[in-house]
């Protein structure tokens, strides 16, 4: 019994039922490779390569990201990994792709709206990802709100021979029209980060609103069970790799709402999975269903935990 707590504790991601969620992890570079495989995760679900490259002046080398991106690979021999492109400006600022000065960042020229500005960036990213290309390897991109974007984007990695394209959702217009991008690219994965950024106009650079970041408000909760309803009508995957997904409770919901893996900081894996293998699918969306019924944060955290028995 002891040895099968611990495959399960290592074990693919599912729900009490069988249901596969795919547990991944979060990067911000190779350091963060062996806690992730440690822990059990499946893959990479959010490569956020700008980490690599912070305090940088000038933009890292083609060899250099290729060694990066291989590394990830090379760690998870079965499993996908997601890397995104780089996301720049308001909370992440490079120096390497210099900032306009501008009254409000989060809502300025940042992640693919900055990308698509240097061209040479961008064709050394996607060339070095275009080097080591595999099936499992998929590329997205961060902070996408119009169709258009998504197109050009996947256009982009496309033409060079990059098959698996994606964009986050984490503008409102994007979860809005998700249906729209999905005729784009080949899967979507939500940034609750962002998301609740957007959808309650409140910088997460702000100490003084945190309250309006709370990931069990129900309009978040709408807008991730908005995008992953489109998903599931295209028949394409929505992942969700926002710091929601490390709440083990959340992540029950957030699988209810339909989302089909999720993506955390290695340290949450292991209480993800055992609290999912606790839970059926149909407890999942009876305890996502109520906390969309409520008001307020704390009522919708309150309601989900009613149907969800197996908590500790
Ligand atoms: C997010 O916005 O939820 C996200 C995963 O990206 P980041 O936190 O890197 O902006
Ligand atoms: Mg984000």
């Amino acid at each position: 019994a002891r040895q099968a707590a611990i495959a399960a504790a290592k074990g693919p991601g599912r729900t009490a039922d069988g249901h596969p969620v795919p547990l991944l992890a979060n990067i911000g570079g190779p350091a963060d490779l062996d806690d992730a495989v440690n822990a059990g995760a499946e893959g990479v679900g959010l490569y956020r390569t700008e980490f690599l490259f912070l305090d940088r002046t000038e933009p890292p080398s083609t060899e250099e990201q290729r060694r990066a991106y291989r590394a990830a690979l090379e760690a998870f021999p079965g499993g996908k990994v997601v890397v995104r492109t780089l996301d720049g400006g308001a909370d992440k600022p490079l120096a390497f792709l210099p900032a306009p000065a501008e009254p409000n960042p989060a809502l300025g020229e940042r992640g693919l709206r900055r990308f698509r500005r240097f061209p040479d960036v961008m064709a050394a990213q996607l060339g070095a990802l275009a080097a080591v290309a595999s099936e499992r390897l998929q590329v997205m991109a961060p902070m996408v709100a119009t169709a258009e974007e998504a197109a050009w984007f996947a256009q982009e990695c496309r033409a060079r021979g990059l098959t698996n394209v994606g964009v986050m959702v984490e503008i409102p217009s994007a979860a809005l029209r998700a249906r729209e991008l999905l005729t784009r690219v080949d899967f979507v994965s939500i940034g609750t980060n962002d998301l609740a950024q957007y959808a309650y106009a409140a910088d997460r650079q702000v100490g003084a609103v945190s309250a309006l970041h709370d990931p069990w408000l129900p309009a978040l909760l709408d807008l991730v069970a908005m995008t992953a309803a489109a998903a599931t009508r295209a028949g394409k995957p929505c992942g969700l790799c926002g710091e929601s997904a490390a709440d083990p409770v959340l992540a029950c919901v957030l699988v209810g709402l339909g989302v089909s893996s999720l993506s955390m900081g290695a340290a949450a894996l292991p209480a993800v999975r055992a609290v999912l293998a606790a839970h059926t699918l149909e407890q999942c969306q009876r305890a996502a269903e109520a906390a969309r019924a409520q008001t307020t944060a704390a009522q919708a955290r309150a309601a989900a935990r009613v149907h969800l028995s197996g908590l500790a």
